[in-house]
């Protein structure tokens, strides 16, 4: 077999002793926006180079591979990003391997990671951080995918896979990693996969149509002993449209493909307040809806308070669905690759956006997600599967040759 479990492992635990958490709140401000970020960058490149690929870094810091291979066959692409998020310390990570993990718990410190989480990995290794950060395995389980796939690939002759893109972007994790991409690749590839995903055999084809409504609310302020009848407040106004909104439809009530309304923050006092309010939902009609209703009940509570509210929409991202769904291909590609390494796929919608998300609504590339072993990303909890990490990296291989003609 190509895959070499060790060579695999030791690269993923590589690429997790590099620093490379982004920095939301530099955003606008800085690209990558943190520093680390580069050097994990400039390190891949020269990984990369030294087996023989051609690898170019842009202004906008997005590392871009290319191996070239059979004309006949056209171009595909993977992408991973460098980033790890800042939900939870994710710098200084002390990677701990569980070699031959055994069935039981696994206790990092104050983090304990159950068994029941773990069943079904008895004899596999098992990464997890030491308790005190993340373990990055989001996404650099899916870098190490890529660069051990890129690895084995640069020693079979280019005749036989088609030219192959890899992409490696900072600051996904900040909503901003496909803000400079260079989108000139693109042209040339039939699809690309983000390699961003969790547990074995998930793939992921649609994610939430979003929205965000602000609503500007503005009262009339006085002094309170002799407010009666003239004092009209911001604040009650928007606390009100806070509280109409069903509970039964937030985040923290739904899963699957049910939508919501989230509210994310209040602010103001009697003279004015803010309110943000984020919708999701698969279905754009449906998230139409949400809005127009959001619209009006923001509306008609300011007109039954006699303040003024003025709202603003602004769409974030769209379903992926239509976009993956366009050539039969795809999802064939998905099948077959599934079928050829012997695994069940599972269908997942994505409650979020992904930088393959944007993609594919920006550029109508199609852009699935796949799984790449790890689990609780963005937490102290967080762990990886050797084993699932290798059914990740055979899955990728499948790709390439379905997509070399194979089908
Ligand atoms: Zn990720």
């Amino acid at each position: 077999m190509e895959i070499k479990k060790e060579r695999l492992l030791e690269r993923f635990l590589r690429y997790v002793s590099f620093d490379s958490m982004s920095d939301g709140s530099a955003v606008g401000k800085r690209r990558p926006t943190t520093k680390c970020q580069e050097d994990l960058l400039l390190h891949l490149s020269s990984e990369l180079k030294e087996m023989g690929l051609e690898t170019s870094i842009g202004d906008d810091w997005v590392l871009v591979v290319r191996l070239d291979g059979n004309e006949e066959y056209g171009g595909i692409a993977f992408m991973a990003h460098v980033d790890v998020a800042e939900d939870v310390m994710g710098n200084g990570v002390k990677a701990v391997v569980h070699e031959m993990y055994d069935g039981s718990d696994i206790a990092l410190g104050n983090v304990v990671i159950g068994r029941n989480e773990l069943e079904g990995h008895d004899g596999d290794a098992i990464v997890t951080s030491d308790g005190t950060t993340l373990l990055g395995a989001d996404d650099k389980a899916g870098v190490a995918v890529l660069v051990e796939s890129a690895e084995i690939l640069s020693k079979r002759d280019k005749s036989s896979h088609p030219t192959i893109y890899y992409i490696f972007t900072p600051d996904e994790e900040t909503g901003s990693g496909t803000s400079l991409f260079p989108s000139n690749i693109l042209s040339s590839v039939s699809v690309l996969y983000t390699f961003d995903g969790g547990e074995k055999g998930v793939v992921e084809l649609e994610c939430f149509n979003a929205a965000k409504v602000t609503v500007e609310i503005s009262g009339v302020a006085t002094h309170l002993g002799s407010a009666r009848g003239k004092m009209k407040s911001a604040l009650l106004s928007a606390s009100k449209i806070v509280s109409v909104l069903p509970g039964s439809e937030s985040p923290e009530a739904t899963d699957g493909y049910y939508g919501y309304y989230a509210p994310l923050s209040l602010s103001g006092s009697v003279d004015d307040a803010k309110l943000e309010i984020y919708l999701r939902d698969f279905d754009k009609e449906n998230l139409c809806y949400r809005v127009n209703a959001v619209e009006s009940v923001a509306k008609a509570i300011a007109m039954l308070d006699g303040t003024n509210a003025s709202v603003s929409i602004e769409y974030s991202y769209s379903n992926m669905k239509s976009v993956n769904e366009k050539d039969e291909n795809v999802v064939k590609s998905l099948e077959s690759a599934a079928k050829g390494i012997g695994i069940d796929l599972v269908y997942s919608p994505i409650r979020g956006g992904t930088d393959g998300a944007a993609i594919a609504e920006k550029y109508g590339v199609p852009s699935p997600n796949v799984f790449t072993g790890g689990h609780n990303y963005h937490s102290l909890s967080e762990w990886a599967s050797l084993s699932e990490m290798c059914s990740s990296l055979a899955f990728l291989l499948a790709l390439v040759s379905f997509w070399s003609g194979k089908r």
